[in-house]
């Protein structure tokens, strides 16, 4: 929210062992690419991807043109996690480009007028909400259903950070618990307004045994795999396979077959594009996408649902 690059180089690095003395003692960035494996061959992308989860930095005064750059040379739509003091830029830079450009108002939850502001981007064409973090509450508390109410009005997507949370002042006290955050929320949110479309980021990290289950129950919920996950797992990417169990089973809901985007029974499904990654850094973390796919066996056709495809249908994107 703050400070963007900071929070990736911190989500990013953290698991990353034999890196961090030197990122402690130097605080420099590391690139996230040092991370993949070297045989890493870069993606073609033919076909679109959506990230949900670029947040906008109004402490770049060229990101939207650098975005729009990236979106020409990555095939990509960048859900754009927009403060509320920012909405008018990217609102107007979202007419421009509805291409590469959806608006999602990054508000407060604990903001007294918070429901009056997501009111307003409404009106302005904002197609949804999010990233939803730093609460006072658990996200399941009543004071918070007055917006998830207009939310559901709308049929919103709202992303929800889900997981550990970083920690922005070490020198001062915060009123900041990623246990008010953790993906259990989610199934209550989701059950209760269930036209908002759930959308948990970094799949409950570490929970992610949670994130998973409520997501197989609940059709209006997806997760991303932003965050440190997929760097810290990226020796054990298999162990998806456990977590994203029901693939080749009998196991269904009764709505299964009729919620599930494309009609797709594969488990992973239930995963979405996102990166929450500074722009120069997004391609590496789709390739981080791709070798989970790999080590999990992730069919071809899920593979595109979960890189555009999901996203793309539900906001109803030009082709
Ligand atoms: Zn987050």
């Amino acid at each position: 929210m703050k400070d963007r690059v900071s929070r990736r180089k911190f989500l990013g690095t953290a698991s990353a062992a034999a890196v961090m003395p030197q990122l402690w003692a130097s605080r420099q960035a590391v690139p996230f690419h040092a991370f993949l494996p070297e045989q890493a061959a870069p993606h073609v992308y033919p076909t679109r991807i959506v990230d949900m989860h670029v947040h906008f930095d109004e402490k770049k005064a060229n990101f939207i043109s650098d975005l729009l750059k990236l979106s020409e040379r990555l095939n990509l739509t960048a859900c754009l996690l927009t403060p509320f003091r920012n909405r008018k830029v990217v609102a107007e830079a979202a007419k421009q480009h509805p291409r590469q450009i959806v608006p999602f108002g990054f508000v407060d939850l604990d903001a007294p007028d918070v429901v009056q502001q997501a009111e307003e981007l409404h009106a302005m064409g904002y197609r949804g909400l999010g990233e939803m973090e730093f609460v006072k509450k658990p996200y399941n508390d009543p004071s918070y259903f007055p917006l998830y109410e207009l939310a559901n009005r709308y049929g919103w997507i709202v992303l929800f950070h889900t997981g550990i949370v970083l920690r922005e002042h070490f020198d001062e006290p915060e009123d900041v618990a990623s246990g008010r955050m953790r993906p259990i929320y989610l199934e209550e949110i989701a059950r209760r307004f269930p036209k908002i479309t759930v959308l948990g980021a970094h799949c409950g990290n570490p929970e992610y045994e949670w994130a998973a289950e409520i997501a197989r129950w609940n059709p209006n919920v997806f997760f991303d795999l932003s965050g440190s996950t997929l760097t810290k797992m990226h020796g054990r990417l298999a162990e998806f396979q456990k977590i994203f169990w029901w693939s080749a089973t009998e196991w269904h809901s009764a709505e299964w077959n009729v919620r599930t985007p494309n009609n797709d029974p594969n488990a992973f499904i239930k995963i979405v594009f996102g990166s929450d990654t500074d722009l120069n850094e997004i391609e590496s973390v789709a390739n981080q996408y791709h070798a989970m796919f790999d080590a999990c066996d992730v069919p071809e056709r899920t593979r595109k649902m979960i890189m555009g495809g999901t996203l793309g249908k539900m906001l109803g994107l030009p082709d």
